[in-house]
Order: structure tokens, then sequence, then C-alpha cells
């Protein structure tokens, strides 16, 4: 038995067996780890850091997130952050506000620094039963006739296992734990190379989040991607570049040099003051681009597998979603329906976004597209409906059924299609 894991919840010993094993407690593992909590399962939820820790990323909420941190019954915590109304976008001479396009989804979105966003859901699983176990890297697993029937931990030198029915792999982005149970990220599909940092900003409490479409490094040549700036409130904004990157065509800038020039272009407009804080990057798989994202009696979640829109990046409300899904299946042999049930959730959108993204990043696309796009209203607006994804199963109108018109074609296509 290992030394007492604290948390501000509970103090309890490190379990050496669970029901239902959750590595990673970022909002993918902690969201699993609460419903299956809630569910009335025993559930262990482990991570290699102890909380709170930073994660590189935006910290934005996007409506489809919301409905999850709803769900959650966590609204009226994110509500008491920022509240944001749509998107600002800027580029190729235009400006344009874009509000949410509501319909099944809520009309609001928010930003929350991840340091504090994810400390919150740790302690909503754990509150809703979960035990948590800190400072705790995994670094194999116990595979049995195909069923995962243990993790080995490392913590402080130590090394022990703590044993599992059900195992929910939610370590992100490199997803070390994944890879020993034969997870593989396909890098010839479009994948992001992106960075944020923290600057004090008079905009702090826009409700609006800003996007510039037209991205420039330091010579001045547009690159693939996207800068953008998100109102955290308390005086802070994230600001943060992406770019876009395949094998075949890798991103040749250097990402913190691009968000370095980026501050300083937008530092009058939107009132940036002082020092950017604590920039980072990082990579990130996209659009379902990782085979091998289940056992029998395991699944990997959120960005682990690849559970990140190639059209803007933003992956907390996928983690989110996945988190709840794997719970309903959790009794099923996970080889056959975890991977089923991922793609009829977000195959053919990722399909036909990722083919989208990839055809981004052919040079002259942007410079010779974003302008004609920014000059149209209406058509930013479809744009940032099907960039962010915001059709889901009940939407009925117009716009929905192309968008799933061009995924079912695009998945025809495939010679690989999402998570296979
Ligand atoms: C620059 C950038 C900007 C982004 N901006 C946005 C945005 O604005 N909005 C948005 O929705 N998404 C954004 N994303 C994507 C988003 O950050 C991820 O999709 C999201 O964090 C996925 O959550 P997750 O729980 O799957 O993984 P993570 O949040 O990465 O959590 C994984 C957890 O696993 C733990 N872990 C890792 N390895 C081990 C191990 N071996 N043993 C135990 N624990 C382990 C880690 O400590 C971590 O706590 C951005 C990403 C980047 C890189």
């Amino acid at each position: 038995m290992n030394v007492a894991a604290c948390d501000n919840v509970s103090v309890t010993s490190t379990p050496e067996r669970t029901d239902v094993l959750v590595v990673g407690a970022g909002p993918a593992g902690s969201a699993a780890a609460a419903w299956a909590a809630r569910a009335g399962r025993d559930v262990v939820l482990a991570d290699a850091a102890v909380f709170p820790r930073d994660k590189t990323c935006g910290d934005g909420l996007t409506p489809r997130a919301i409905a999850e941190l709803q769900r959650l019954g966590l609204e009226d915590w994110v509500r008491g952050h920022t509240v944001n109304q749509g998107l600002r976008a800027h580029g190729f001479g235009q400006t344009l506000e874009l509000p949410w396009p509501g319909g099944s989804l809520p009309s609001w979105g928010s930003a929350v620094a991840r340091t504090e966003l994810d400390d919150h859901l740790r302690t909503t699983a754990l509150k809703s039963g979960a035990v948590g176990v800190e400072g705790a890297k995994a670094v194999d697993a116990r595979v049995e006739g195909g069923r995962v029937r243990g993790v080995t931990f490392r913590r402080d030198g130590e090394t022990f296992e703590i044993e599992c029915s059900r195992l929910v792999v939610a370590d992100g982005v490199r997803s070390g734990l994944g890879k020993v149970l034969g997870r593989k990220w396909h890098k010839d599909t479009v994948y992001a190379v992106a960075g944020r940092c923290y600057v004090d900003s008079d905009m702090a409490d826009d409700p609006w989040i800003s996007s510039h479409l037209e991205l420039r490094d330091e010579a001045g040549s547009i690159v693939s991607g996207y800068g953008w700036i998100f109102p955290l409130g308390g005086g802070q904004v994230n600001v943060g570049a992406g770019t876009l990157a395949t094998t075949k065509r890798p991103a040749d800038v250097a990402i913190k040099p691009l968000m370095a020039n980026y501050v300083e272009e937008r530092r009058a407009d939107f009132g940036l003051r002082g020092e950017a804080r604590m920039p980072t990057s990082a990579l990130l798989p996209m659009g379902g681009a990782v085979s091998g994202v289940a056992g029998p009696n395991w699944a990997l979640i959120g960005d682990a597998a690849a559970c990140v829109n190639p059209l803007n990046g933003e992956g907390i409300d996928y983690g989110l979603e996945t988190g709840r899904f794997v719970v309903d299946v959790l009794d099923t042999d996970l080889s056959v329906t975890w991977p089923a049930l991922l793609r009829e959730h977000y195959g053919e959108a990722f399909s036909i976004a990722r083919r989208l993204a990839g055809i981004a990043t052919a040079p002259r696309v942007v410079p010779a597209l974003g302008p004609i796009g920014m000059r149209s209203d209406w058509a930013m607006t479809l744009a940032l409906r099907w960039m962010g994804n915001f059709v889901t199963d009940e939407d009925r109108d117009r716009a929905a059924r192309v968008w799933r018109w061009a995924g079912r074609r695009s998945v025809g296509l495939d010679a690989r299609p999402p998570f296979t």
C-alpha cells in the first residue's frame, strides 16, 4: 500500500484494485470518472501530475463544451468566470462578429484557465465518488488474453500496480499508456502545432472571443492557421497561435516566435500590457487520426483518441463528451463498441474537417480564399458553424444536412477513415 494521496476532497490511501481505472485527469478523464462514479461504480482517477497543474491550451470553452459542463452540473461555476456570445473574426481588412449559432447547443461560450478548470473538473469527479491518485505516472499495463488486468504506476521512484476490471485511457496527446496498448498516431493526417501565453489586457472582459485568420510570420508571409485572443476576465487574456501540418507538409514556422510576433501585432488593438507570461507550445493530433483506440476492456478517450476538431483545434468538448459516452458502454466488448461509437459520433464530421484542414496546409490556399470568405457575413457564419462542428444529430436545417452529406462523401473517399 502506498503513501496517502491528498486532495481537497478526501484523504485516502492508494487502492490496490478497482472496477474502473481512469488514467489521466484532464477534462476527458475527469468527466469519465465523474460519470462512472455517478453510475455507482468503484472508480480510481490517476494522474502523473499533482493538481492544480497547467496544460497548454487556449482555454476556450465552445458551446459544445458548455453543454457538457451543464450536464455535469457546472453551469453556475462557469458563468461565474466569463461568458462570451460568439467569435469576432478578423482578417484581410475585415472584422465580422459571428454569434454562436445556438440551435440544439447553448448560445454562449466561456474561457477558463486550464489550471483552474481541470482542478475543478477533477474535484467534481472526486466529489462524485472517484478516488484520486496524484503524482503517479502510468508506465505499463498487465495484459492477459487481450484484457488489461492492471496498470503499473511510478511515483517518487516507487513502482506499484492498480488492478482493474476496466481501463479508460485519458492520458492526452502523447498517450504513453495508449502506446503500450498499441495506439498509433498517423501524422500523415493533418495535425496542429500550437502555442499559448497569458497577457494582461484592457479587453479581458470583451464578450467576444477573437480569431485572426490572417496570421503572419515575422517576415510578413501568411501562415496556414490562426491566432486567437480569448478573454478570461480578471484582467488577462489567453493569446495563442496555431498552424497546421502533415508529414508531407511539416510546419515550417517556429511557433513561439510566431506567437510573439502575433502578440506585438495585436498589442495596440487589444490593449495588451507587459510581457507574455507562461509561453508554451504543443502538438495536437486531430480528427481521429489514431488507430488502436480500444481493446476488450479498455478504451482511449479525448486527445488520446485524437478527438480534436481539425478546423479549430478544440478538444475540451470532445474530451468531456467521450468521457460521458464511454461510461455507457463499459460493460460491452469495447474493442467492437468503442471504435464504432466514435465513428458514429465523429467519423463524418472529422473526415470532412480534416480533409478541408489538409487543403489549407497547401501554400497559397489561405491567401487566395481568405479574402473572399471574409467579404461575406453569410459565408463566415456558415464557416463558423461548420468549422466549430456546431451541427448535432438533432439539427435538420439545410446547412446541417449539407455538412452531414459532405461528411458521408468524405468518409467514402478516405483511404483510412477516422479511428482506423
Ligand atoms: C495550444 C493549444 C490550444 C488549445 N486550445 C483549445 C481551446 O481553446 N479549446 C479547446 O476546447 N481545446 C483546445 N485545445 C485542445 C485541448 O487542450 C485538448 O483537446 C484537451 O486538453 C484534451 O483533454 P484530455 O483530457 O484528453 O487530455 P489532457 O487535458 O492533456 O489531460 C491528460 C492528463 O493525463 C495525464 N497524463 C499524461 N500521461 C500520463 C501517464 N503516463 N500517467 C498518468 N497520467 C498521465 C496528464 O498529466 C494530464 O493531466 C488546445 C490545445 C493546444 C495544444
